[in-house]
């Protein structure tokens, strides 16, 4: 299976790959953001743990300095009974020297705990009055000589922290001196974003924080001493120390770790942090760091991006080369099989020119073949012509010698008879044979102007003849045979049938007929010949029929009847020409011949000749 050319392996390798890329891309993005972030983190602990140590060993020192004042010693010197005057002279110094130094009270505490002088002592929140005897600051202070609390302060309600050193006098602790310093300043400072910072005291209790939220809540569970030391201490002022919902989830290196919190900037949602701490011995316990991971996250979608991007390029490149490569080869398949297509058309071209040209050539010797046969079949068609003329001549002659004799022999016999009668003195007689005599030479003129008029130079002009003529010419040229042979002739053609042809062809196709009826009568018992002529149903027509009562036309012969030496007469008696130069004649007319064998036997030959327009009419005058 194929998609885009490409097949489904090609695809699936390509998505691996992709996942594979992808998967090693967004893994080193990560990898490298949380150590780019680690980095971070590490410069920030750095940069935190120096602010807190200089801000607050700014004030280390200063319990110890008040300490030593002389004025704080000699009030604590004259406890419980101070005079007035020095302690208004200590009030006052501690004022000015907690506006000196920034912090929020300066406090002189005797040694049973009573707060007797304050910086704030003239303001309602002073401390003066005020024991703290149960504060471990002020108890480490005259155990150990100094003190250091985080706590909340129960007068004034807030945070911060209380450093405590102890007056002596003759080597023992006659009171402490206090210093209340605030870590607002510290946390505004520490406050970026993406960076949650706190510090942790002892307890696990978080005393500082960028997020107000998560002051005073622990981040380990109290133990039930560590309670009764919270509420003995006053610590955190009575609150009830919550614990602050968190996960560790897994380390990152020595130094950093995966951690679940909630999200300081979503309240009731959670998320996952990079989370780094150090020891910070001098403000509690430790500061812990909280990164928002959510750059690193960013550097993998976009990472992912890329990857995606870049194969999607270079996969759109791929299949643009694919796809480029098949429509060139697809071309150049095309482009074959277009010259193939070509050369074989070429090929057929050149063998169909060699084919034409040899069936031109062909056709040429062809045509050359049938003009010669042509001139051949015309030259020979004359001479048929002229054969069938000189046939017809030969029984014309024969006719004609039958014809001259019985008058000749009859002229010769009247003579001698006409002589004799001369001889005997009797004129009369005589005069009667000269006039029969001449009768018979009339007739036999007649005889001879027929033959003249048939032997005539055939003339092709057609003009109006008449049909009546023509056949009578035809039936003298016959007479003796027709008599001799005792054939019934019967001629029905209405007087003044004019139709279109030459004479002499036409009396000599009348005669060919009329020969071939006598033929076919000839050995009949019923000898009868009709020539009939008539106007047809198509106007300018004239129909011409002779039929006979012969034995009609033999079968074999009457689809060739019309062809040259189609003869079924014995040799010596028919060349077979006789119909063929009829025919030809008969085209010559304008007129069409046609044969065909009657139902009640015998043959019938029809010629449809032209009626003879005024123009031949005129011709034939
Ligand atoms: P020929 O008379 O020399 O044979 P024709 O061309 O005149 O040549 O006639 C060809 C043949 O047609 C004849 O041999 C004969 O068989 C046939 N034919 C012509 N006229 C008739 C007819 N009236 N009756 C029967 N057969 C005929």
């Amino acid at each position: 299976m194929k998609i885009s050319g490409i097949p489904l392996w090609g695809w699936m390798a390509a998505a691996a790959l992709y996942v594979g890329v992808a998967a090693a891309a967004v893994e080193f993005a990560w990898d490298r953001s949380i150590d780019a972030l680690v980095e971070i983190g590490a410069h920030r602990l750095d940069l935190y743990a120096a602010s807190l140590g200089s801000e607050l060993g700014r004030y280390e020192m200063m319990p110890s300095i008040v300490a030593r004042q002389e004025s704080v010693r000699a009030l604590l010197s004259a406890m419980p009974h101070p005079p007035a005057g020095l302690l208004q002279t200590v009030n006052t110094y501690l004022d000015a020297v907690n506006r000196e130094a920034g912090s929020v009270a300066v406090d002189v505490i005797d040694q049973h705990g009573l707060v007797v002088a304050a910086s704030n002592w003239n303001r309602p929140e002073s401390f003066v009055g005020t024991n703290v005897s149960y504060r471990p600051y002020f108890q480490d202070a005259l155990a150990h000589g100094s003190g250091r609390f985080f706590g909340i302060g129960t007068n004034t309600g807030m945070p911060g922290l209380y450093f405590a050193s102890a007056v002596r006098e003759d080597g023992g602790p006659i009171g402490a001196t206090a210093v209340k310093v605030s870590v607002d300043a510290l946390e505004s400072a520490w406050r970026v974003p993406g960076v949650a910072a706190m510090v942790i005291d002892s307890n696990g209790v978080i005393v500082i924080s960028t997020v107000p939220a998560w002051k005073f809540t622990s981040l380990r569970p109290i133990t039930a001493q560590q309670q009764r030391q919270i509420q003995a201490s006053r610590q955190y002022a009575g609150r009830s120390v919550e614990a602050l919902p968190h996960r560790r989830l897994g380390d990152w290196d020595t130094s950093a770790w995966f951690a679940r919190f909630p999200d300081w900037g979503r309240p009731g949602h959670e998320r996952r942090y990079l989370a780094m701490s150090r020891t910070a011995p001098q403000a509690g316990d430790s500061i812990m760091i909280l990164l928002d991971v959510s750059s690193a996250r960013r550097q993998q979608q976009i990472a992912l991006a890329f990857v995606t991007g870049g194969f999607l390029i270079i996969g759109l490149y791929c299949l643009y080369a694919i796809q480029r490569r098949r429509a060139i080869a697809e071309k150049l398949r095309a482009q074959d099989a277009l010259r193939r297509a070509n050369d074989r058309l070429e090929i057929t071209v050149r063998e169909r020119t060699a084919a034409l040209t040899q069936a031109n050539e062909r056709m040429r010797e062809e045509i050359v073949e049938r003009t010669r046969t042509e001139q051949l079949l015309r030259d020979s068609q004359q001479e048929v012509v002229h054969a069938g003329k000189l046939a017809v001549l030969g029984q014309m002659a024969a006719g004609l010698t039958h014809e001259l004799n019985q008058p000749l022999v009859a002229i010769k016999t009247l003579c001698d008879n006409a002589r004799t009668f001369f001889e005997r003195n009797q004129p009369a007689p005589a005069i009667g044979n000269l006039e029969r005599i001449s009768r018979l030479v009339d007739s036999m003129a007649i005889l001879t102007s027929e033959l003249k008029t048939f032997a005539r130079k055939p003339e092709f002009e057609r003009v109006a003849v008449s049909l009546n003529e023509a056949v009578a010419h035809a039936v003298l040229i016959y007479e003796a045979r027709i008599r001799d042979e005792q054939v019934q002739l019967d001629v029905l053609i209405p007087a003044g049938t004019t139709i279109c042809a030459e004479p002499s062809q036409l009396q000599q196709v009348i005669v060919n007929l009329l020969g071939n009826a006598l033929d076919a009568v000839a050995d009949q018992d019923k000898r009868v010949i009709a020539i009939e002529a008539s106007r047809t149903e198509r106007p300018s027509r004239v129909r011409f029929t002779v039929s006979d009562s012969g034995a009609g036309i033999a079968p074999e012969v009457l689809a060739h009847l019309f062809e040259p030496f189609v003869t079924t007469k014995p040799r010596g008696r028919g060349l077979g020409l006789g119909l063929a130069i009829t025919s030809r004649l008969v085209d010559g007319f304008g007129a069409r011949i046609s044969a065909a064998n009657r139902p009640n036997g015998g043959a019938q030959f029809t010629i449809e000749f032209s009626v003879a327009t005024e123009q031949e009419a005129a011709n034939g005058r």
